[in-house]
């Protein structure tokens, strides 16, 4: 441990955010996944854009690794120091610096958490949603869209990092620069149609830290609703999201299946999210849905709608985390065309079964029917390696079979980042390895993942 950077660390954020104590390092060395624990030397958390360009020119001079963390709940490895050196904790970056209500954005700092900027615009601006995604509410903003994430608005207006008005993004080498109308102005009110030079987003932070992210608002009606339908035969369910996206009367629309509880298995749930500022409006959209739409599949009795609330529950991965008990979890992630469910299904019955974890597999649809985001969740019980195997198995498999049929990863762990990068047109490598070295010549940033250089 090199005490000098420690020290240096200790002058730029204050002795209470930076740290060199195992006791608190270990806290940042795992996720809830597969991954094995790894260090970091130091973990230190700015307040400032100033703090944290000060904290990569030291570890650009040093020479040592850097890996910026939000909430840590992407799992798959992808925030853990794979390299050690410092850690960055992204959460005290937390402001809400503007909320333009005319223009429907919200400039905030990347630490802001999912739960903080809801919470925010239900008291003040109760007009006005962020799509939210069903990551617990500590997620942020930044490591969200450094992910490519995706939330309750999908249907709509597609992932979370289509919803960008502008970034500010510290480079590598300690240069603040800033992408859209606010690099040319003091509004953030839009990316386009400058050059796009945004290579942030997807890159899970190996390009450079975001700082600020312009986010766009959309309206939030009165009354937000969830009715939930039920389909027998997966072969269906394409068709059913086509006939329902027609109509373009939905914010999000998400399937699942899983084995427990048994009432569940084999079935196929489909969560429609309607909303309205009127009973009449919302009434206008069902009629739309379920009898111009849905009839004939309700007619032939192959679609039930089983539920219409405003209290429904949202299923949630979170509620089929520990099904094996002892707190593992993680799931492998991938974008595909919607007409794939059906066989992404039953191949994760296949897999799931043969591995002894009861299956869980969830989509949400992207855009007007445009893609399916589709994910298999695997439990393990931390403290049975057996279990742990199993997981860690299911997981590869299904980063294979993902790339064997056709689809793209989501959020790829270290191993699915390889085999991608491994099927990538090779210009297109080439041209990622050439970014990535201008930007990151000295390679510290979260050296490991999207290993091109
Ligand atoms: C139960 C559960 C449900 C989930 N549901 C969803 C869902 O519906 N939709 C969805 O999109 N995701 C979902 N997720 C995945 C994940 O939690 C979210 O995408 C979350 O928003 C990630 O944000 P984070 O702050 O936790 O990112 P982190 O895990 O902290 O970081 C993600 C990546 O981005 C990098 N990074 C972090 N901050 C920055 C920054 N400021 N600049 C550059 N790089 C950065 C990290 O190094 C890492 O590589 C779910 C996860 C769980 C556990």
């Amino acid at each position: 441990m090199n005490s000098a950077i420690y020290k240096s660390l200790v002058e730029i954020v204050g002795e209470d955010y930076a740290s060199d104590r195992p006791e608190e390092l270990f806290t940042y060395s795992k996720d809830l996944g597969t991954s094995e624990p790894k260090w970091p030397d130091y973990v230190a958390a700015p307040k400032s854009v100033e703090e944290l360009q000060k904290i990569i020119l030291l570890a650009n001079e040093a020479k040592i690794s850097i890996v910026p963390l939000g909430g840590g709940l992407s799992l798959a490895g992808i925030a853990l120091p794979l390299h050690g050196g410092i850690l960055i904790d992204m959460k005290r970056m937390d402001e809400i610096i503007e909320v333009n209500g005319k223009a429907r954005y919200a400039l905030v700092e990347a630490g802001v958490s999912q739960g903080k900027l809801f919470a925010y615009l239900k008291k003040h601006h109760p007009t006005l949603a962020h799509s939210l995604p069903d990551a617990p509410p500590a997620a942020t903003i930044g490591g969200n869209i450094a992910i490519h994430g995706q939330g309750d608005l999908a249907h709509p207006h597609g992932f979370n990092s289509d919803m960008i008005n502008g970034l500010e993004v510290i480079l590598p080498t300690g240069e603040i620069c800033r992408f859209g109308s606010c690099s040319i102005g003091s509004g953030w009110f839009t990316q386009h149609p400058l050059p796009d030079m945004a290579f942030f987003l997807g890159w899970g932070g190996t390009t450079g830290i975001i700082t600020k992210v312009s986010l766009r608002l959309f309206p939030c009606k009165k009354i937000r609703e969830l009715d939930m339908l039920v389909v027998t035969d997966e072969e269906l369910v394409p068709d059913i999201f086509h006939e329902i996206t027609h109509v373009g009367m939905t914010e999000d629309l998400v399937v699942f299946s899983q084995a427990i509880p048994p009432m569940t298995d084999r079935l196929h749930h489909i969560i429609n999210n309607i909303s309205g500022d009127s009973e009449e409006e919302l009434e206008f959209k069902r009629r739309l849905i379920y009898d111009d739409r849905l009839s004939k599949f309700i007619e032939q009795g192959t679609v039930g709608i089983v539920a219409t609330s405003q209290d429904l529950e949202k299923p949630s991965v979170t509620k089929t985390a520990d099904w094996r008990k002892g707190g593992g979890f993680e799931y492998v992630g991938s974008v595909f065309p919607v007409a794939a469910y059906p066989e992404l299904y039953r191949k994760g019955v296949e897999i799931s079964t043969r591995h002894e974890i009861p299956y869980t597999v969830t989509g949400r649809v992207i855009g007007a029917n445009h893609a399916i985001m589709f994910s298999w969740s695997y439990a393990f019980n931390r403290a049975d390696p057996k279990s742990v195997q199993h997981a860690n198995e299911a997981l590869h498999e299904t980063d294979d079979l993902v790339l064997e049929f056709g689809g793209t990863i989501w959020k790829p762990a270290v191993y699915g980042q390889q085999i991608v990068m491994k099927h990538m047109d090779a210009n297109t490598l080439a041209l990622m390895k050439k970014l990535k070295n201008m930007v990151d010549p000295n390679n510290i940033m979260n050296p490991g993942n999207w290993e091109v250089a």
